[in-house]
């Protein structure tokens, strides 16, 4: 049977689960990201050693904010996590009584504005505070204006998905944050997965957002690890919301399920310290060159065109930066893309890819060379006995 590097054979035996060779890219229910060596080093040093949760959330906190050129941030358990508790930082600020009374929002300003075009998956993390979210505009659009007269006594926040921004019909960041500043409304910014190029993180404190999201699944951190950026008095605010403190300070505060061990907050910091001195253009460079080694194993087999491509974090196929082998199966071959996606998912290791139609991409992002030699053989075994 063939292995991969990190099989932990045993284990996956015992527990009668396959491990997974993945092409997809970088996927929380597939696991997030492959942790670096000196990511890894980091935890297992952490590991050895006791520290105070509080200074440890202080210090990485201000480690990144310096890092990234603004005022304050805190790591947290992912990007939704800081959706979620940047919303509630907005609703309690640093009042302690009200970190404890929340999910009730009795006496707190509690609506968070989304535009009609903007609503998400991720949005949902705003309710779960105890806020209510308030859709401005329609699906066709959101105008200035109604998002000013949607302002009002009972607005804490503004939710602005920087994936979505620039969309058709929606107002732009710039807009939006020009409107909430004239009334001192926050501005929470997921950027969850807007990390390349890396000064694009701190820029969305500099374009006047209040809170940034991010999460460290896309930037070669922990799966369960992200961070906040934002103003100083609104990170005080997120600690006040955040799990330390439940046992020993006086309130028993909202984000106490959110809590982290000290290797994952190690591991976001030293992700992040890899990342941003990281040869971005080395990177490319890498996928570009297994998408060769990939095309090298295929070269020769009937009826597959393929092409090297860009598989986007919003999930779509384009031409550039390189980091996928797009594989399109003509009529001439004896299956079809979903069945042949069906065969190699079946195997052990379960290689997993993305199938659309007549085409399978592979995508590099999180493949070590020998995995992608390995999908390489087995699509030119299965597709020799077909
Ligand atoms: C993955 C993702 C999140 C959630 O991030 P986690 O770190 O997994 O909590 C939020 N928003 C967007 C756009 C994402 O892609």
């Amino acid at each position: 049977m063939p292995t991969t590097r990190n099989t932990g054979s045993e284990l996956f035996d015992r527990l009668a689960i396959r491990p997974v060779i993945n092409a997809c890219g970088i996927y929380t229910d597939l696991g997030g990201s492959r942790l670096s060596p000196d990511v890894w080093a980091a935890a297992e040093a952490f590991n050895g050693q006791f520290v105070r949760m509080t200074e440890l959330l202080d210090k990485t906190g201000a480690r990144i904010a310096a890092l990234l050129g603004v005022e304050a941030a805190r790591v947290t358990p992912g990007a939704a996590a800081a959706i979620f508790l940047g919303t509630a930082a907005c609703l309690a600020g640093t009042d302690g009584e009200k970190s404890q009374q929340l999910p009730d929002t009795t006496g707190m300003k509690s609506d968070v504005l989304i535009q009609a075009g903007h609503r998400y998956k991720y949005d949902r993390q705003v309710g779960m505070t105890g806020a209510k979210l308030v859709e401005i505009g329609s699906g066709n659009g959101t105008r200035a204006d109604q998002l000013e007269a949607a302002i009002g006594n009972n607005t804490a926040a503004i939710l602005h998905p920087a994936h979505l921004d620039g969309k058709p019909g929606t107002l732009a960041l710039e807009e939006v944050v020009k409107i909430a500043k004239a009334r001192g409304i926050p501005v929470i910014v997921d950027a969850a997965y807007l990390n390349y190029p890396t000064s694009i993180m701190g820029d969305f404190m500099r374009r006047g957002a209040d809170l940034v999201c991010i999460s460290a699944k896309y930037f070669g951190g922990p799966n369960a690890g992200g961070f906040v950026l934002g103003r100083k008095a609104l990170i005080d605010a997120v600690s006040n919301v955040h799990f330390t403190r439940y046992e020993s300070g006086k309130y028993l505060k909202l984000g106490r399920p959110l809590k982290m061990d000290r290797q994952t907050v190690i591991a976001v910091l030293v992700a992040l310290e890899e990342w941003l001195s990281l040869d971005h253009t080395q990177r490319f460079v890498q996928y570009e060159r297994q998408v060769g080694l990939l095309k090298e194993k295929l070269n020769g087999l009937k009826g597959l065109k393929l092409a090297p491509k860009c598989f986007t974090m919003d999930e779509r196929f384009i031409d550039e930066p390189v980091n996928c082998l797009l594989v399109t199966f003509d009529k001439s071959v004896a299956k079809s893309a979903s069945e042949i996606s069906q065969m190699l998912e079946a195997e052990n290791p379960s290689i997993l890819a993305i199938q659309e139609g007549d085409k399978i991409g592979f995508v590099m992002d999180v493949l070590e060379d020998d995995e992608v030699s390995h999908i390489g053989e087995r699509l030119r075994a299965l597709l020799s006995t077909i």
